[in-house]
């Protein structure tokens, strides 16, 4: 049975009235702001005074409005905004651990996201395990004394493998783990905290905004939590300093109100685009296909309406037969060879060669991620079969099919 959870209502239901009444909330681009009273101040510093403005470094009332959105969109208590979606992770993650505590992770994640765990961590001492984030059997046999965390996206990127979240939450909470998905693939259709995620990143680079002109990243998750980031003496979203620029968590906001006819499109393309890879006799990854390991799961877990997302995969045999491909589609006009996703535009990349360059190559053949793995994120196109058409032509041209 499909959630009736509906993401796209409750944003829609957010109403601003601004001192103006402009319909957009004006944009407050203040570093600091005043007090009428010194002790007004020193109790703001304490955390003691709601609605009271500090410094935009701790809280900007144009991020509020976006973070209150994305809470809405979560269904979580609070949120906070950060300059990247690499801002979002990394805070997230040092907020939750120490020195001395263990990280389990799906090992196919963002090679950002990879990196950042694999390479960075240890320098800090935090242990991380690396899983099939589908074996839910590895995931418990990991499980140590000292594990903080259980670490996944929803879809992950670049494999499009699904997160089973309510299964991996009861994993976590039986033992008192955390646990913290990356949603960027699949907002609307997956509602991580309502699954049972204790915290939810995003990159909102990626589909959020959706017009591929910030970089920029939220993060979801209980009051107490959020208002740990932010808080004055320890918190690591406020002493490493990843704020977003209000100017563009305006934007944000704005492209937010468009996020469900989009991630509809995305999805409807994506499952024109893959099926048509499979009639060709491609392998194709998209977990809207019936045949994707996961697909029963990811459709048991989705919100009604928002389809399978926008993101799919295709495995040639070679990357020089891949580098062909998405030299010759762009030249072919079916979209960007860039890194990214969610864009209105179809972009296409070797991820291998990417996005996971970070992750050694032993480790992308042991999880599946073959050399010529084309990812694509298809865009908003109007005419999609005039775009499967295209890949076609040159996919005849290369001899692939
Ligand atoms: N999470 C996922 C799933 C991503 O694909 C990316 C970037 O590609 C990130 C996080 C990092 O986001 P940003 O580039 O906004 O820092």
């Amino acid at each position: 049975m499909k959630s009736l959870f509906n993401p796209a209502s409750r944003i829609q239901d957010k109403l601003y009235f601004d001192e103006f009444g402009g319909v957009n909330p004006a944009i407050t681009d203040s570093a600091t702001y005043t007090f009428m009273d010194p002790e007004t101040m020193t109790e703001t510093f304490l955390g003691h005074t709601e609605g009271c403005f500090l410094y935009s470094r701790h809280w900007n009332p144009s991020n509020k409005l976006l973070a209150d959105s994305l809470a809405e969109m979560e269904d979580t208590e609070a949120a906070w905004v950060t300059a990247s979606g690499m801002a979002a992770i990394t805070c997230a993650i040092l907020q939750c651990c120490k020195s001395g505590d263990h990280i389990i992770t799906s090992v196919t994640t963002y090679g950002g996201t990879f990196a950042f765990l694999h390479n960075y961590l240890p320098r800090f001492n935090i242990e991380v395990s690396f899983v099939d984030i589908t074996d839910h059997k590895s995931v418990i046999n990991h499980i140590k004394s000292n594990t903080r965390l259980i670490y996944t996206e929803s879809i992950t990127n670049p494999l499009l493998q699904v997160s089973d979240i309510g299964a991996l939450s009861a994993i976590a909470k039986e033992k008192g783990i955390l646990l913290m998905v990356d949603n960027t693939f699949s907002p609307m259709i997956i509602s991580p905290a309502r699954l049972g995620a204790d915290i939810v990143v995003y990159s909102l680079t990626k589909f959020i905004n959706g017009h591929n002109d910030c970089i920029a990243g939220a993060i979801c998750g209980s009051a107490d939590f959020i208002n740990a980031l932010s808080n004055v003496n320890d918190g690591t979203a406020m002493l490493l300093g990843p704020v977003l620029d209000p100017m563009r968590s305006t934007s944000i906001l704005k492209n937010m109100h468009t996020l469900h006819i989009r991630m509809k499109q995305h999805s409807h393309n994506a499952m024109q685009v893959a099926k048509a890879f499979k009639e060709m006799g491609l392998k194709v990854r998209y977990p809207g296909l019936p045949e994707h390991p996961q697909y029963k799961l990811l459709t048991s877990m989705m919100n009604a309406e928002y389809g399978y997302s926008g993101m799919l995969a295709i495995e040639l045999p070679s990357v020089e037969l891949a580098n062909e491909l998405m030299r010759i589609m762009q030249l072919e006009k079916v979209g960007y060879l860039a890194v990214s996703l969610g864009y209105f535009k179809t972009l296409f990349s070797n991820s291998g060669r990417s996005t996971s360059s970070e992750v050694p190559v032993e480790i992308q053949r042991k999880m599946g991620l073959v050399e010529g793995l084309v990812r694509f994120s298809i865009g908003l196109d109007d005419d999609i079969d005039r775009t499967i058409e295209r890949i076609k032509e040159c996919l005849i041209r290369l001899k692939i099919i």
